[in-house]
């Protein structure tokens, strides 16, 4: 059963068509990389389904009802969520704090924020705490997101993504500027989201992760789908070759 749907989906900025054309499913509870050269749209087509950008043309749907006319908050609360190629955190303020801002964000709760600072209901408690043992973030709690490790960061800003109990998770290069180490603990977290029901849509340049961790992939390149398949299938795929290394 496919989750999304991306339908002709085309955007042009100015003269540019970093979009064009662009049809693919998302599968429930798969792990579909989106790969291409630099430039190839993929940064586009995220901003495109998390309503960032809205489409020249074209059509997006989440479990058949379209995303159109929804509103980026609107999207998060209908279950879509997502982490940035540069890292978004509150970097004064406490890892604990940085989960607990996504959590009240995404639950939409309007109550007065002190109130509900100090009555830390157990609810939002076992909700934050369980966001911290899934990001292996339990011992750093009361630390400054300025002061976590690179590596640390990363996982922080899935745990926010995550808080708004999402049903597609989207990537943008969440490996970038990692060391083999942390992309091997990533990969770990990226299967234990699928594990957990959560469908996931990664961009990634790092291809060792890409092909050990997903199921299906789509090459893009200016901006038009040029293969789709297994990673073996697209491993082998000549269109690609050519597209990466320009061989013919
Ligand atoms: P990728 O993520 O695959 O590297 P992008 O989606 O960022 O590629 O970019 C696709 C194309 O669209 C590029 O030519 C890029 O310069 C252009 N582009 C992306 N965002 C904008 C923007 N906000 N304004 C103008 N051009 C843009
Ligand atoms: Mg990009």
């Amino acid at each position: 059963m496919s989750l999304l749907e991306v339908n002709k989906l085309t955007k042009n900025f100015g003269g540019v068509i970093a979009v064009n054309d662009l049809s693919f499913e998302v599968h429930s509870q798969e792990i579909l990389g989106l790969i291409g050269p630099n430039g190839s749209g993929k940064s586009t087509t995220i901003n495109l389904i998390c309503g960032i950008f809205s489409s020249t043309s074209g059509n997006i749907s989440l479990l058949g009802k379209e995303l159109g006319p929804l509103s980026p908050n609107k999207r998060v609360e209908f279950g879509i969520s997502r982490t940035f190629q540069n890292i978004r955190l509150f970097n004064d303020l406490t890892v604990w704090q940085n989960l607990w801002i996504a959590w009240q964000d995404e639950t939409s709760i309007k109550k007065n924020w002190l109130s509900t600072w100090f009555g830390k209901s157990n609810d939002q408690r076992d909700k934050i705490v369980e966001l911290l043992r899934f990001s292996g973030l339990d011992s750093r709690e009361n630390d400054l997101a300025g002061n976590l490790s690179f590596g640390e960061q990363r996982r922080l800003e899935l745990a926010r993504a995550l808080a708004a109990k999402p049903k597609l998770v989207l990537f943008d290069e969440p490996a970038a500027g990692m060391n083999s180490h942390e992309i091997k603990d990533l990969k770990k977290r990226i299967l234990s989201l699928k594990k957990s029901g959560i469908t996931v849509l990664l961009v990634e340049h790092v291809m060792d992760l890409v092909m050990n961790v997903v199921d299906r992939i789509v090459v893009l390149n200016f901006g038009k789908k040029i293969a789709q398949g297994t990673p073996q299938e697209i491993q082998e795929n000549l269109d690609v070759q050519k597209a990466y290394f320009g061989s013919k």
